[in-house]
C-alpha cells in the first residue's frame, strides 16, 4: 500500500502554495518597513523551554506537545509555538545589549497533537512578531497596526480587533480571587477541566468553549473593574494610539487568551468570514516572560498568526498574478535552438521550459494541454534554418511564424491580449 502523509498533516501544493509564498513575501517586506528583523529558531528545543515558557498547566504543555527523548536521553520537543523559543534565543544571544528595543518576526511550522479539523493541523504554520525592551503602550498599538495593515493589504475585509487587559502582578490577584469566589458558586455546572482550572488558573475558565461554562461566565466579574491605575493608564493609551493609527477595536472584557505569560494588553483579530473559530491571530504583552526564562527584566509584546486559517479565509482569492509558462518544443534531437530560446525568455523574466521529452509535435502539444499551458513555441531544425520561431496559442490553436529577434516583443503583445 502506498504511504500517505501522517494524520493531521498535509502537503501544500500549487496553486495554493503560490498564495503562501506571496503572503510570506508581503509579510517580510512589510515587517522590515516597521523595523523588524527575521529570526529562525530551531524546530525543536529542550522541552523545558516550552514547559517553563508556556506554563505547566496549559493544554499545550499537558496534552499537545510532540516530545521525545533523544539518543542521549534528553527531553526534546517540537515547537508548539515560537514565542518561548524566540525568548530563549533573545536571552542566549544577549540581544538586550544590542539594542534598547529589539523587533523580531518569524514565519514557520509549529507542531501540536490536536484533534485534526477543518483548518487545524498537527503541523501548522505561524507568522509572529515580538518586540523586546519597551513597556510603552505605543509598541502595543504599533505592532497591532502592523498586522492589521498586512491583512488589509491582502484584501481582507470584515476584520475586527478585540482587545482587553489581563492586568499585572499587582492587580490580577485581586481579580483572580473575585473570579474564584464567583465560580465556586457555580462549580457544579462547570466542565471537568474548568473545575480543575478554577483553582490552578481561573482566568482560563473565561476561555472555555463548553456551552455550560460559557453561560456561567457571562455573569462573571469583569477584570476591567479590577485593573490598577497603571494598567488602566496603559490601556487608555493603547486605545488612543490605536485611534491615532486608525485601527478600529472593541473592548472585550471576557478576552483573556489561553497562555499564562500575558500581562496587560491581550488582543485578537477576528475575520468575520471564519464562523465560530474566527480568530486569525492573537497576542499581547508579556512583561515577565524574559525574566522567568532566565533573562533580565525585559518587557515584551507579540502576536502569532495562524497561516493555515488565514489561507482558508483567503479562499479562492489570489494574492499573486498569474504568469504564463512558455513551453518550447525542440521537435527533433537537437535541443540547442530550443535551449537558446528558453534562455532568452528566462533572462527576460518569463517562465519557460524546454519540452525535451516530447518526441513529436503531437505528444508535445498534448503535454502542454495537460499542464494547462497557454503558449507553445516551436523551435525545431527548420525554424532554426530560417531564424524564426513558431508561436502557438494553445487556446485557439492559432500559430504564426515570428522572426527570432522579435520573440520578446511578440510575446509581450500576446500576454497583453
Ligand atoms: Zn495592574
Ligand atoms: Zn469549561
Amino acid at each position: 500500500m502506498a504511504i500517505k502523509a501522517v494524520k493531521g498533516t498535509r502537503d501544500i501544493l500549487a496553486p495554493e502554495i503560490r498564495n503562501w509564498t506571496k503572503y510570506e513575501e508581503m509579510a517580510r517586506k512589510l515587517f522590515r518597513r516597521y523595523g523588524f528583523e527575521e529570526i529562525r529558531t530551531p524546530i525543536f528545543e529542550y522541552s523545558e523551554v516550552f514547559s517553563r515558557g508556556i506554563g505547566e498547566d496549559t493544554d499545550i504543555v499537558n496534552k499537545e506537545m510532540y516530545t521525545f527523548t533523544d539518543r542521549k536521553g534528553r527531553s526534546i520537543t517540537l515547537r508548539p509555538e515560537n514565542t518561548a523559543s524566540v525568548v530563549r534565543s533573545y536571552i542566549e544571544h544577549r540581544m538586550d545589549l544590542q539594542a534598547r528595543v529589539k523587533r523580531l518576526f518569524y514565519i514557520g511550522p509549529m507542531f501540536r497533537y490536536e484533534r485534526p479539523q477543518k483548518g487545524r493541523y498537527r503541523q501548522f504554520y505561524q507568522t509572529g512578531a515580538e518586540v523586546f525592551g519597551s513597556s510603552h503602550p505605543f509598541v502595543d498599538a504599533d505592532t497591532i497596526e502592523m498586522v492589521v495593515r498586512l491583512l488589509r493589504d491582502m484584501g481582507l475585509t470584515g476584520l475586527r480587533v478585540d482587545i482587553n487587559s489581563v492586568g499585572c502582578r499587582e492587580c490580577r490577584p485581586n481579580y483572580r480571587k473575585a473570579l474564584q469566589d464567583f465560580l465556586s458558586g457555580h462549580r457544579e455546572v462547570l466542565c471537568e477541566d474548568c473545575k480543575r482550572r478554577m483553582d490552578s488558573n481561573p482566568l482560563r475558565v473565561l476561555d472555555c468553549k463548553v456551552p455550560g461554562c460559557k453561560t456561567v461566565v457571562t455573569d462573571a466579574p469583569s477584570i476591567q473593574d479590577y485593573l490598577c491605575e497603571g494598567c488602566q493608564g496603559h490601556q487608555g493609551q493603547v486605545f488612543q494610539f490605536l485611534d491615532t493609527l486608525d485601527v478600529a477595536y472593541s473592548l472585550e472584557p471576557g478576552l483573556v487568551r489561553g497562555l499564562d505569560y500575558y500581562t496587560r494588553t491581550v488582543f485578537e483579530v477576528i475575520s468575520e468570514g471564519l464562523g465560530a473559530q474566527n480568530a486569525i491571530l492573537g497576542g499581547g504583552r508579556y512583561d515577565n516572560l524574559v525574566k522567568e526564562l532566565g533573562g533580565r527584566d525585559v518587557p515584551a509584546f507579540g502576536w502569532a498568526l495562524g497561516m493555515d486559517r488565514l489561507m482558508m479565509v483567503l479562499g479562492n482569492r489570489k494574492l499573486y498574478t498569474e504568469e504564463p509558462t512558455f513551453y518550447v518544443l525542440p521537435i527533433g534531437n537537437d535541443l540547442k535552438y530550443a535551449v537558446a530560446t528558453v534562455a532568452t525568455l528566462k533572462n527576460a523574466g518569463y517562465h519557460a521550459v524546454v519540452l525535451a521529452e516530447a518526441n513529436s509535435l503531437k505528444s508535445g502539444l498534448k503535454q502542454i494541454n495537460k499542464a494547462g499551458g497557454r503558449f507553445a513555441i516551436l523551435a525545431g531544425e527548420s525554424e532554426k534554418e530560417k531564424s524564426v520561431l513558431i508561436l502557438r496559442d494553445m487556446g485557439n490553436s492559432v500559430q504564426r511564424e515570428i522572426p527570432v529577434g522579435d520573440l520578446l516583443k511578440e510575446i509581450e503583445n500576446e500576454i497583453a491580449k
